[in-house]
């Protein structure tokens, strides 16, 4: 059985000697980086974050930069990360730390849990990490190394064993009174234990600081935690794309409408079939559509089925599409387009 107070020291001495220490959001104390860093990094991969924090920072360096910066420039600073009510959040969330806070973010986990896209175990780690609150953080990583380290077999698809597992993380914390760069380190270390140690198919308990401690490791089969029922249910959905572009580059875009799939981004204009495509499109231009190679774009619960159809127009005819403009080509790159739509513009 795990001694929280033993446990808590070894994630402490183990960070600071293997822990990651270099990522451009480590070693700060400043809660927007820190918050920026947490958003991005959900459901993205740390390389993939490094290229996109790099950018975000030198455009939009402070969080009144972010709010003051409009939807469209923060959606085209994110394009290809993804998930983009991300994005919408953050933007709104900068918005409110500058009107409800004075551009300062509250230093409490309770407080910054009440601004838009900030749910409690980022509340946790930007309040812990900048602020040393003695607050536990439960992401998908932490929670692999707390079940696993006390053999925690609730299953987390129900809310009370979830709960339950908050309670378990609380209880693992340095002991109080703790200082703010050991709380701060301590943090760092469970994320780091999970990311670089504790992996999800093989786990190296070889080289893990808390394997003396660790119910599943004792147990031979870590991989069996953590326990989850319900998997999420998968769908699919048929897209046909209008993809209508000028001799000089320029290509027809329109906002998409919020709620919806892409919302907010630039997009091509989107059809329910092959049948609503076609009658889009003035008759006598029809002859010109081209179909290209339907492709799946996948996003977490759902399959895009995706097909292009080209449509060349001439620059000097009008076209009678509502609701969209025609993008320059030294514009559309830094706008907020969905992956697809940019992978293929890129590729022509
Ligand atoms: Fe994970 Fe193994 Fe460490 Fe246990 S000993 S926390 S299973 S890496």
């Amino acid at each position: 059985m795990a001694e929280p107070g033993a446990v808590s020291a070894q994630v402490v001495a183990w960070q600071a000697v293997h822990g990651r220490n270099s990522l451009p959001w480590q070693n700060t104390q400043d809660p927007y980086l820190v918050w920026l860093s947490e958003i991005m990094l959900q459901q993205t991969q740390v390389a993939t974050v490094q290229n996109y924090f790099a950018r975000f920072t030198a455009q939009l360096p402070t969080v009144q930069a972010l709010a003051e910066a409009s939807l469209d420039e923060v959606l085209g600073l994110w394009s290809g990360l993804g998930y983009y009510s991300r994005a919408r959040n953050l933007h709104r969330c900068a918005q409110d730390v500058v009107r409800l806070h004075g551009g300062a973010f509250p230093r409490t986990a309770e407080v910054l849990l009440t601004l838009p896209g900030i749910g409690r175990s980022t509340a946790a780690a930007i309040s812990s990490l900048c602020f040393g609150e003695r607050v536990a953080i439960l992401d998908a990583n932490v929670k692999r190394v707390v079940t696993r380290l006390l053999g925690f077999d609730g299953d987390l698809a129900k809310a009370a064993q979830e709960h339950q597992l908050w309670h378990a993380a609380t209880e693992l914390l340095p002991a109080a009174p703790v200082a703010a760069q050991s709380m701060a380190r301590y943090t760092q270390g469970m994320m780091d234990l999970g990311a670089t140690v504790c992996l999800p198919k093989k786990p190296l308990c070889l080289v893990c600081p808390v394997q003396n401690a660790c119910v599943a490791c004792a147990g031979g089969d870590p991989q069996r935690y953590p326990v989850r029922s319900r998997k999420p249910k998968r769908s699919s959905q048929s897209i046909w794309m209008l993809w209508a572009h000028r001799p000089d580059g320029a290509v027809w875009l329109n906002t998409r409408p919020t709620p919806g799939v892409w919302a907010g981004l630039h997009c091509f204009p989107l059809f329910q079939d092959e049948e609503e495509l076609h009658a889009a499109v003035p008759l006598g231009w029809r002859a010109n559509l081209q179909a290209q190679a339907a492709f799946v774009h996948v996003l977490t619960h759902k399959d895009l089925h995706l097909h292009p159809w080209r449509l060349a127009v001439d620059a000097s005819t009008g076209f009678p599409m509502p609701g969209g403009r025609w993008v320059p080509a030294d514009q559309w790159p830094a706008l907020g387009l969905p992956a697809p739509v940019r992978k293929l513009l890129v590729r022509d």
